[in-house]
């Protein structure tokens, strides 16, 4: 299938669009075409004049589809016209497939932007075809954001502190994350550049007169460093950087592996209030198979350790639509861990990331006989609301398994504000580590990132650069 851009450059947005319904998409910006694999013959030119957006079928060799046509008034329903390409394009195609998705013609990855917008649920419905429980539920998290957000000042800093290092490599990842098993003797080296760094940004941070509103040590996993090397550097963060009072500070665990009493005391002593224990599943099988090292006992131990060693707010991941398991899985985990009253829940739909061993088709097939993933997270939305968890912040990513999206629940009162900060764009970010990278937002939205040396040894090795970098980055 091939479409033909006429006086516009929404290369993007109908990329995204046909993502949604065929394979990867190819650009070809010389001649002005986005094209596919999948209806081979089907040629669609989306097209933006001075006062219509239209987009028809020029050729096709199935007769229904010929004539198929859309058109509106630039503006009209107040939708911008790069959005309104993307809808016409979504309208055309859900006619010629028979296919639906979700969130409809809003491919970004924060639908509560969109939602703030609006206000009401029915007009997401009706402006981008979002189907009605997942328009509600923008609504809900988007004014839920906004409360959380509310806590922190115009200038709050919310520093990240990145650990790209996991104790193996989950079948479904594409980050950069090191596999410790291969490189277990960077690990020591990187905890010494890291508190390296942690010391020249405190220095900066009191230079600049800014003080810390929220921490979050997260990865890969920050918890993988041998017990005495984690130790070093939340006592070095907690000396080195000056937190404001009330300041939230967690620490995403991750992996119950590399969890123990120790480590979980030092991170008490730093201050640490949160902590992320992450099952993913609960069904030991599947984690078996995924290559996490870990089982769904390990998990629950942590929680009680957690809670004996003195942390109030814990949050558990899942992912709904993994392979290997049948989609009612997700609920079955989610009852397994309401039993241990964790404070936080995020619901993640699998994605298909592109460096991951898992193909497009594992993350994204519908016809794999293990049910709907839809409706096991609709359900599980459900059963969380009943529980008493409100969704407090959500995210998309491309080709999400389904079409699908990503929601953090919390119990009233322990949301995570960093997760709402960072995901924003509303508020500043000083990231540490490699790979990491900052932000900083000014008047009117406008946002400038900077980014850390990628590669451990390259940030091991330039890590005074990385601090001047970003002192001058926050100057
Ligand atoms: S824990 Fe996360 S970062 Fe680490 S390998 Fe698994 S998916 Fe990747």
């Amino acid at each position: 299938m091939r479409v033909t851009l006429k006086g516009h450059e929404s290369f993007y947005g109908v990329g995204d669009i046909v993502r949604l319904f065929f394979d990867e998409p190819k650009e070809n910006r010389e001649e002005g075409f986005v094209e596919c694999q999948g209806c081979d013959e089907l040629e669609i030119v989306s097209q933006v004049g001075d006062r219509i957006v239209k987009s028809f079928v020029t050729n096709s060799d199935d007769l229904r589809y010929r004539d198929l046509s859309v058109e509106r008034n630039i503006n009209e329903d107040g939708i911008p016209s790069k959005r309104e390409v993307k809808r016409q394009l979504y309208e055309l195609l859900s006619q010629i497939t028979g296919k639906s998705f979700p969130w409809g013609s809003l491919t970004g990855i924060r639908p509560t932007i969109v939602a703030r917008e609006l206000n009401s649920a029915s007009e997401l419905t009706s402006k981008y075809l979002v189907r009605e429980d997942k328009a509600k539920r923008a609504i809900e998290t988007a004014r839920n954001e906004d409360m959380v957000l509310a806590r922190q000042g115009p200038d709050a800093l919310n520093v990240y502190v990145g650990v790209p290092f996991c104790p193996s490599r989950c079948e479904y990842c594409s980050f950069i994350s090191q596999d410790i098993t291969k490189h277990m003797d960077l690990l020591h080296d990187y905890s010494v550049a890291l508190m390296r760094e942690i010391e020249g940004i405190g220095r900066g941070l009191e230079l600049l007169g800014r003080e810390v509103s929220t921490v979050y040590f997260g990865g890969g996993t920050p918890t993988v460093f041998e017990d005495r090397d984690f130790a070093n550097v939340v006592e070095c963060f907690g000396r080195s950087v000056k937190l404001a009072k009330n300041c939230e500070f967690t620490i995403e665990a991750g992996r119950p592996d590399t969890i123990n009493e120790f480590k979980l005391r030092k991170m008490r002593e730093a201050g640490v209030q949160r902590v992320c224990i992450n099952p993913q599943t609960m069904c030991d099988e599947t984690l078996r198979r995924l290559n996490r090292k870990h089982n769904s006992k390990d998990v629950l131990d942590c929680i009680e350790l957690s809670r004996k060693v003195g942390f109030e707010i814990i949050n558990t991941d899942l992912i709904a639509g993994l392979k290997y398991e049948d989609a009612s899985q997700l609920n079955r985990s989610l009852e397994v861990l309401f039993d241990y009253e964790p404070e936080n829940i995020t619901i993640h739909s699998l994605y298909k990331k592109k460096n991951a061993r898992m193909s497009r088709e594992d993350c994204l097939s519908t016809n794999n006989g293990r049910g709907s993933v839809d409706e096991e997270v609709s359900k599980a939305y459900d059963s969380l609301d009943g529980r008493g968890y409100s969704p407090y912040y959500m995210y998309r990513q491309k080709d999400t398994g389904f079409g699908l999206e990503n929601v953090g629940f919390a119990k009233e009162g322990t949301e995570c504000l960093y997760n709402v900060a960072m995901m924003s764009d509303r508020a500043d970010v000083l990231a540490i580590g490699a790979g990491a990278i900052s932000k900083r937002v000014f008047e009117g939205n406008r946002i400038e990132r900077c980014p850390c040396v990628k590669d451990a040894i390259g940030y091991m090795n330039r890590v005074d650069e990385m601090i001047d970098r970003k002192m001058k980055f926050f100057e």
